[in-house]
């Protein structure tokens, strides 16, 4: 008789836990809440045009290796697009361009780095000599990083310039409330290890497409029972093991293993208060703390640039993503803006109208263009804030009851809130379970 498993939630860590899963001999269950997959990786239909529209712009980078592999496993990796070269621009509308030579890392950027317009050669030299600091920083310690910048004499201008410019984008948090560890993560994996671990790569088609029909025929031919608009109301515990589920509809459900890779605030509804209370495991959890993202959705009657996408210096926003013309003479642009707090009371009127007059401002063909529509979409929780320390606070993916597993890119994962996260999670997860079924199996993929 196979062993089952249910999986609660089909986010990216209980997609990539059930990829593993189903495949080695296991009944798979997902359950899902929503009617449809990805999690907080989703699109939304346009009332105007009917088409999918991304809650947010999702990005990856070369060093992401299990999304990659869960991408291709799956066989969605060729929706996904490598940008060999990242564009930077400055409220003077000047542009600097960032790609990789031929040479080895940590060299690779240096001569895109030499050029960069918007920092002075002094503060390049300086950065510099603080980005070898940090690379030779190998105690795991994670003091508040704004205090390493500056015992490292990095400047404010810095901080905003080449430190924070960076870091907002890749951990939704401002750098004075951000921990040392995942900063120096984010840089030494990201841009010093290897060439292609900085490379952005942006999916060619719509979330609720990447996460759609290829991923729910993948699922469908490992035969994973996939129940959408399924939401568990309870788990039962007893004597330390999961002995059953709760459906909101009223329904029970019973497996050998249980696998919650719902968001962690979910997790505590689901969980009996006294397992709680007995575990600091899950009562951790009551310590992590959320940072908020807030997109906003233009559609123009024309092209504002040639470029695929364009980093802001010293913007409202951090990026903006050119996703070109999306129907008959509309031309789309998303502009993400990460650890937005700045945005905390205002309406969306006013959000809007700060995004669209600094698109104006920066495309000059947008001065006489018509803004055919627009939309402000802001998830409050977006992800966990890579807080000083925050680790001692996430939990393993093996719990102290004995056969429920936890993913979710809230889980120790040694990443921050991201899909690589994600997926690393859910094939940490699976591995957890795999050991304590008696057959352990490394499943979680090398760094470049
Ligand atoms: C606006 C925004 C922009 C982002 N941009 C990026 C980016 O550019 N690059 C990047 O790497 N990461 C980005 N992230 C982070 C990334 O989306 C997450 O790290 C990742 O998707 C988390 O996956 P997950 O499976 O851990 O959680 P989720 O995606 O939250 O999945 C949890 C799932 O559980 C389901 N669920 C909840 N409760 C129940 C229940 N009771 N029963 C059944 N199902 C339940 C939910 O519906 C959901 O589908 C962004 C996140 C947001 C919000």
């Amino acid at each position: 008789m196979q062993p089952s498993v249910i999986i609660i939630g089909g986010g990216l860590a209980g997609l990539a836990a059930a990829q593993a899963l189903a495949p080695r001999g296991f009944r798979v269950t997902l359950l899902e809440s929503r009617n449809r997959l990805g999690g907080r990786a989703s699109s939304f239909n346009d009332s105007a045009t009917g088409q999918l529209v991304d809650t947010c712009q999702h990005v990856s980078m070369g060093c992401c290796t299990n999304l990659a592999h869960f991408s291709k496993t799956i066989g969605i990796a060729h929706l996904i697009e490598p940008q060999p070269c990242l564009f930077f621009m400055t409220p003077d509308r000047r542009v600097s361009r960032f790609r990789a030579d031929n040479w080895p890392a940590p060299l690779h950027l240096l001569r895109s780095f030499a050029s960069a317009h918007y920092l002075g050669i002094g503060e390049k030299m300086r950065a510099a000599w603080g980005l070898v600091q940090l690379q030779r920083h190998t105690s795991d310690d994670d003091p508040p990083f704004a205090d390493w910048l500056a015992r490292n004499h990095q400047t404010p201008r810095l901080v905003d310039r080449f430190w924070g410019l960076v870091l907002v984008s890749a951990l939704n948090e401002t750098p004075d409330r951000i921990g040392l560890r995942y900063a120096r993560k984010v840089f030494v994996d990201g841009f010093m290890t290897h060439p292609r671990g900085f490379e952005v790569e942006v999916p060619s088609v719509p979330l609720g497409r990447l996460y759609g029909d290829e991923l729910t025929a993948w699922l469908g031919t490992h035969q994973v029972d996939l129940q959408l608009q399924r939401g568990v109301k309870e788990l039962h515990v007893e004597a330390e093991r999961v002995t059953a589920l709760e459906l909101r509809q009223g329904e029970t459900l019973a497996a050998d293993w249980y696998l919650a890779a719902a968001p962690f605030d979910r997790l505590l509804d689901l969980l009996p208060a006294a397992v709680i209370d007995q575990h600091a495991c899950f009562g951790n959890l009551r310590q992590l703390e959320t940072s908020p993202i807030t997109s906003v959705h233009v559609w123009f009657d024309r092209n504002a640039t040639e470029l695929p996408h364009i980093v802001l210096i010293d913007g409202v926003g951090q990026w903006v993503f050119n996703r070109g013309e999306t129907s008959a003479g509309e031309w789309y642009l998303q502009v993400v803006v990460s650890a937005a707090r700045q945005f905390h009371g205002l309406g969306h009127d006013e959000v809007e109208r700060q995004v669209i007059t600094e698109l104006r401002r920066l495309f000059p063909r947008l001065q006489a263009a018509r803004l055919l529509r627009a939309r402000v979409v802001t998830e409050h929780a977006a992800t966990f804030s890579a807080v000083p320390g925050v680790d001692r606070w996430r939990p393993a993916q093996a719990t102290p009851i004995a056969n429920l597993f936890l993913a979710g890119d809230w889980t120790r994962t040694g990443w921050p809130a991201t899909m690589e996260g994600a997926v690393r999670s859910g094939y940490l997860a699976a591995e957890a379970l795999l050991t304590r079924a008696g057959r352990p199996e490394k499943l979680v993929q090398p760094d470049l």
